[in-house]
């Protein structure tokens, strides 16, 4: 771009005056979802070219205008962001300081006018200003410490990568070289990592991915809009892609555009959806690969009649103990009332959404809450529980309420069983979703008993294939990102040696590893897995790595993206 390696003269004072303008009009540029970019990127020509002081002097002279902009609803959110970046570039006090000085208010005023993503945003811009500079002295600091010892301590590893300016950097195409070999990131369109979470999800399912890059959809407008991204994920030379058009047609119509919106919601509907568009082309293969068969029995105490609800589902909805404790804000069990009590104090809860296949009850287990397995949670779900007291059952036959025993089976393997677990409990006195932050350990590898109908009972065995974490404090705010593991023999238990892990954090793709997730997810309190995909154990070896015969139109399509791009990064 600049052949002399040097930015100077007329177009660092246009630089300059183009920040200070955006930074200055954050209204008229609140919608325009690539303001962040903008702004990023502009700090990071300067960063690139060695203006450290001027940027600094930017960051001076805008920094209480930002902090006036935090008051004001329509604007907050950019400014939060903006600040963030300050904060974590300015490795002077000062910056962090002038927002310390303002939380009193904005907490304040967040009471009035409830904004839990700003309020997250705002939790996390002081973590990390509280991370950058040990030397602050917190003591006198009262708003400050009761973030601190009120909520957990956030993933600061994805507050400090996702957000600075090294990943906007790449973002940036200046560091296109450490792109992984066949792994496509998406960007972020403004909270849409609930979104590209879910597509690198179901991209990882190889079976599934197979089948959408060889269909013809025609009319069936979200599958072939999802065709386009999984082309693009399989073939495109570049860094990362955006999913603007997928978002536009997959979104459902109650989901606010810009804001964060559950993960697990948005993957049922879009299953959903597809297993609509899918029936109109005669086709069973995504109802096969995803769709759980649940059987639900009811037996009455008084008559001994049972009766049987089938039902099926995307994924199952796993109740998760919630750890007791009680302090400041964060009581987690005050209001709701616990389904079940582990012996050790574990507290169990009964799903948010009002289904009562999830309302299964612990059974009787000594597991110590950091030894706290998802085999555990999974095989309660299917335990026998008494309905008694307010939870009666209504017998048909005896036409009353009456004591009952319930339980679930699974009647069908799914080539692959999505898990997503209750983190979020309802509270009744305060109207809120609250997050469980409860730690357990997620095996590799998933025993799942099935019980087909009218055939012998199965023990099925399942490889553990991606987590999507949530990381933040509330349903509607926060961040989600991919683990996703290619398996390379999906005949095997053992040989896991091969497996290759990534860690897919919207325009960021990084090698990693299970032990690496594991240990991210132990360290940072309010970084949960959310949704889990297992792939069942297969009959053929290259069951997850299968061989694709990608649709010739796509294929052509993506090599003209591929000149394009080449283009692109000559200019
Ligand atoms: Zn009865």
């Amino acid at each position: 771009m600049y052949t002399d390696g040097r930015l100077t003269g007329d177009r660092l004072v246009a630089i300059i005056k183009c920040l200070i303008d955006l930074i200055d009009a954050p209204i008229e540029f609140s919608q325009h979802i690539s303001y962040e970019t903008w702004i990023a990127g502009f700090c990071m020509t300067l960063i690139t070219f060695n203006h450290h002081e001027l940027l600094l002097k930017v960051i001076d002279e805008t920094t209480s205008l930002l902090i006036d902009y935090l008051f004001l609803t329509r604007t907050a959110d950019n400014a939060c962001q903006i600040l963030f970046w300050f904060v974590r570039y300015d490795k002077r006090l000062q910056t962090f300081r002038s927002v310390v000085d303002h939380l009193a208010n904005l907490f304040e005023k967040l009471k009035t006018i409830p904004n839990e993503e700003l309020k997250t945003k705002l939790i996390e811009l002081c973590q990390m200003g509280i991370v950058l500079h040990p030397e602050y002295d917190i003591s006198n600091e009262s708003i400050l410490k009761q973030i601190i010892h009120s909520v957990p301590q956030p993933d600061l590893n994805i507050l400090l990568n996702h957000k600075n300016f090294h990943s906007r950097l790449h973002s940036l195409n200046m560091e296109n070289d450490q792109k992984i070999k066949n792994r496509v990131g998406i960007s972020n369109l403004g909270n849409t990592c609930y979104v590209n979470s879910v597509l690198q999800a179901l991209y990882q399912c190889g079976l599934f991915r197979k089948y959408v890059l060889e269909q013809r959809f025609d009319e069936r407008v979200v599958l072939r809009e999802l065709q386009l991204i999984f082309a693009e994920l399989n073939l495109s030379k570049r860094a990362y892609i955006n999913a603007v058009n997928f978002v536009r047609i997959a979104r459902p119509t109650w989901f606010t555009v810009h804001e964060q919106q559950d993960c697990a919601e948005f993957l049922g509907y879009l299953l959903d959806t597809m297993k609509n568009e899918e029936k109109a082309l005669s086709s069973n293969e995504i109802h096969r690969l995803f769709t759980i068969q649940t059987c639900q029995r009811n037996r009455c105490q008084r008559c001994s009649i049972e009766s049987y609800r089938e039902e099926s589902s995307n994924y199952l909805f796993l109740p998760i103990p919630s750890s007791d404790r009680s302090q400041d804000n964060y009581n987690y069990n005050q209001s709701a009332t616990p389904i079940s009590v582990m012996k050790n104090g574990l507290k169990f809860y009964t799903a948010s959404n009002g289904n009562s296949l999830t309302s299964s009850t612990l059974p009787l287990c000594d597991t110590a809450m950091n030894s706290l397995n998802l085999q555990t949670v999974f095989d309660c779900y299917f335990q026998k529980e008494e309905l008694e007291n307010e939870n009666q059952y209504r017998c048909e036959h005896c036409r009353s309420l009456q004591n009952a025993e319930r339980s679930i089976v699974l009647q069908t393997t799914p080539e692959y069983l999505i898990l997503s677990l209750n983190r979020f409990e309802y509270d009744k006195q305060t109207n809120i979703f609250r997050k469980v932050f409860t730690k357990m350990n997620y095996p590799k590898l998933l025993n799942v008993h099935v019980y087909p109908p009218g055939a012998i009972p199965l023990l099925t065995k399942y490889n553990l294939l991606l987590i999507i974490v949530h990381t933040g404090y509330t349903l509607h705010g926060g961040h989600y990102y991919v683990y996703a593991r290619d398996i390379k023999s999906s005949i095997s238990e053992s040989e896991e040696q091969n497996d290759e892990w990534f860690l897919l954090n919207d325009d960021l793709v990084t090698s990693s590893s299970y032990e690496a997730m594991m240990e991210n997810c132990a360290q940072y309190t309010s970084a949960t897995p959310y949704v889990l995909f297992y792939k069942r154990i297969g009959q053929q070896q290259t069951e997850e790595t299968p061989q694709i015969h990608v649709r010739e139109s796509l294929i052509r399509q993506m090599r003209e993206d591929d000149s394009n791009y080449e283009r692109e990064i000559e200019k």
